[in-house]
């Protein structure tokens, strides 16, 4: 079943080089042994402690696994997070920011924007995120690689994906992460550089 989704997924990725993130939360781990066999590499989780159990036996077995933090980060996981992932997706606040440098300043990591100005959705407004930006980078000196979002579900997510993608032109920032099951093919027509793709591979989440 993975392989047909896989197939699927690479042939509208198509022409374009997005890194391909299988977003293996919640589900069972024979799926996750399958898309390793077929040899997929870059997995993403949201949850630091579900993600130790799954991932620290499998990275020690495969050494070119690359871990991606895609979900939002409390300062009292920071310690462990840093030590497991490889890449953190949903840099939000100076709090997290400043506790990040305690452990390892080159943690590369993705500034979460909230495009959509939702309440209930975590990330940086558009207006901030110049300042937070330099801020990091300058004030704390941390590698930041890109911006992420997640669009709001009732608004077409082109648009978010284009206010994405401008901003981050405007501040030189290379790294797109954007795109999820529904809507990765028209997130990489705006550019992404990582989708984020969790049930479109791995089948629906058990819930
Ligand atoms: C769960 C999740 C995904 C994957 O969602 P699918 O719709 O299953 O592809 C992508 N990004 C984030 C931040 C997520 O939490």
């Amino acid at each position: 079943m993975i392989t047909d989704n896989l197939n699927t997924i690479l042939s509208k990725i198509g022409g374009h080089n997005p890194t391909l993130i299988g977003v293996s939360k919640k589900q069972p781990d024979e799926r996750i042994d399958e898309a390793l066999a077929l040899g997929l590499r870059v997995f993403g989780e949201n949850r630091v402690q579900e993600a130790q159990t799954r991932w620290e036996h499998r990275k020690s077995q495969y050494s070119d696994i690359e871990l991606h933090l895609i979900g939002p980060l409390q300062t009292n996981k920071v310690k462990q997070a840093v030590q497991l992932f490889d890449v953190f997706h949903a840099l939000d606040r100076e709090k997290l920011a400043k506790e990040i440098v305690k452990y390892r300043t080159s943690w590369p990591c993705f500034i979460q924007v909230n495009t959509g100005a939702e309440d209930q959705k975590s990330g940086i407004s558009l207006n901030d995120v110049n300042d937070f930006y330099h801020y990091c980078r300058d004030d704390l000196g941390m590698d930041i690689i890109g911006l992420m979002c997640i669009p709001p579900k009732d608004e077409p997510a082109g648009l978010h994906f284009g206010l994405l993608a401008d901003k981050a032109k405007t501040l030189n920032l290379k790294g797109l992460s954007m795109g999820m099951s529904n809507d990765y093919p028209l997130a990489i027509q705006y550019g992404a550089t990582h989708i984020r793709v969790g049930s479109a591979l791995f089948g629906e989440r058990p819930t």
